[in-house]
């Protein structure tokens, strides 16, 4: 289905039936899933009442699996200020995620930088820098979403243990620039926006999710994966974020390629 949008004063067509997923799909006791921190994966078990599993497998008339996931660290997830911040608003509670004008770059880290990062860092570090991103033309107009595609990109992302090889992180700087952009969604095809380890201060989420040092409703999409076969440019994204009353809920964004 074509759909005609206007956003701002230009109009765009995309048309429904040709989005593409930028999630990674979770398994279940299964270890095909991204990992960072946490090593163990999504479990899966069969509600189990009278005697009877809720399984197909069982001979049950349906299937009533029961999980436990940990949101943050094996797989694509969108978070909201609560995340670090006890005032903000749960992840369900953020309202108009369809048809966010964004625009996907692809960036090559840097090794090394003098631009800001509120803890240390080593030279081992690879860092994604207001350097490399205002060295891309963004058109300001469609920048509620910026999706930050990392090189290099393959489909060795959607099993990586990032406990074995660190991701790249955002210096304050750079998440500083996007928000100066107008950005409200960061999404991103690494666990985190901060090093992965910056003494727990996650100091990058705190300038995301912070206006006027007040909780805001922005929101950060982590563990995605875009395929190569996406272009670089402008998208219109839907973020299908379960509603879950938490800082954090499993998401299965889509994007469309603008006609
Ligand atoms: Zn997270």
């Amino acid at each position: 289905m074509n759909i005609q949008i206007k956003h701002n004063s230009n109009q765009y067509e995309i048309n429904s039936d040709e989005g593409t997923a930028i999630s990674i799909p979770v398994k279940f006791n299964d270890s095909q899933n991204p990992k960072f921190y946490d090593t163990g994966n999504p479990e899966k078990k069969y509600y189990s009442s009278d005697g009877i599993e809720y399984s197909l497998s069982k001979g049950a008339g349906c299937n009533v699996p029961l999980i436990n996931m940990n949101i943050h660290c094996s797989g694509t997830h969108t978070e909201s200020a609560n995340h670090v911040l006890s005032g903000g608003k749960f992840i369900g509670e953020i309202q108009n995620t369809n048809f966010i004008s964004s625009q996907l770059i692809s960036v090559q880290p840097e090794s090394s930088t003098d631009e800001d990062y509120h803890a240390a860092y080593s030279d081992n570090d690879k860092i994604i820098t207001k350097n490399i991103l205002s060295n891309i033309e963004l058109d300001k107009d469609f920048m509620d979403a910026i999706i930050i595609r990392t090189l290099p990109n393959d489909e060795s992302k959607k099993t990586m243990n990032y406990n074995n090889a660190h991701h790249p992180f955002l210096t304050n700087d750079a998440v500083r620039y996007i928000k100066e952009m107008g950005v409200k969604h960061i999404l991103i095809d690494t666990p985190s926006i901060d090093r992965y380890d910056d003494d727990g201060k996650l100091g990058n989420h705190h300038i995301f999710f912070t206006d006027n040092e007040k909780p805001n409703t922005n929101t950060i999409t982590e563990l995605i994966f875009v395929p190569n076969s996406c272009e670089d440019g402008k998208y219109f994204l839907s973020l299908g974020i379960a509603s879950f009353n938490l800082d954090a809920a499993p998401s299965s964004p889509i994007i469309y390629k603008i006609k």
